[in-house]
């Protein structure tokens, strides 16, 4: 089953593909996630995408399909893989038809977004596994340090104010056409983001298994 998940910025795509991951044992795959690991390695794809992720705008697509090509010839990959921040544009999706990839689903998360510069400002991520917390919606059980790995919570450099309003423009205007897209495919599944995480965990699950 190859999956994308859809959504702004801070919507919550990254806990939801998570909780897919654990679900169907797939891996769920976070482009943002591979570009900030290029960028500790000082990889070229790293080097190249830092400014525009630190302004809030898209890494050119030529260079995140190279990263994402490269990541899913990997052999975890072969029973299927959810996509999380991926394609980001149309032609982003049309490389993916390129590849012979075929797509099964796509959940959209949807989140207002008032609700997304609230969440995004006091948002705080785990330097070393990445996980995602918020300072009042979803504590660590230690103050600044990660539940699962024991690492340190730091405020991601693109979660800035400034950053946040670029992200949400960025989303509307390349992102969100995506959504007509895949609804023309026939694969377009909309998911309310609910307050409590789990809620929406519960509907996103639930949308697979129909
Ligand atoms: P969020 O969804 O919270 O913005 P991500 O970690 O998914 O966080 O992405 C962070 C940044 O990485 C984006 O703002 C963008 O600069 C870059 N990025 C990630 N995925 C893509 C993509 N598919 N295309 C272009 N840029 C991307
Ligand atoms: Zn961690």
């Amino acid at each position: 089953m190859n999956l994308i998940l859809l959504g702004a910025p801070g919507a919550g795509k990254g806990t939801q593909a998570d909780a897919i991951r654990d679900a169907f044992s797939i891996p769920a795959i976070s482009t943002g996630n591979l570009l900030r690991e290029g960028i500790k390695k000082g990889t070229s794809a790293g080097l190249k995408a830092k400014d525009y992720m630190d302004a809030g705008q898209l890494v050119p697509d030529d260079i995140v399909i190279d990263v994402l090509k490269e990541r899913i010839l990997q052999d975890d990959c072969k029973n299927g893989f959810i996509l999380d921040g991926f394609p980001r544009s149309i032609p982003q999706a049309q490389a993916l038809e390129k590849m012979g990839v075929k797509i099964d689903k796509v959940i959209s998360i949807e989140v207002e977004d008032g609700e997304i510069v609230r969440r995004i400002s006091g948002r705080r991520v785990c330097s070393a596994c990445g996980t995602s917390y918020h300072i009042t919606d979803n504590k660590p059980k230690k103050e600044n340090i990660c539940d699962k790995c024991g690492g340190k919570l730091i405020i991601r450099d693109d979660d800035t104010e400034e950053t946040i309003k670029n992200r949400l423009e960025v989303y509307h205007n390349r992102t969100e056409p995506l959504k007509s897209f895949y609804k023309e495919e026939g694969k377009l599944i909309i998911v309310i983001g609910q307050k409590d995480v789990k809620d929406t965990t519960r509907l996103t699950l639930k949308a697979l298994e129909g």
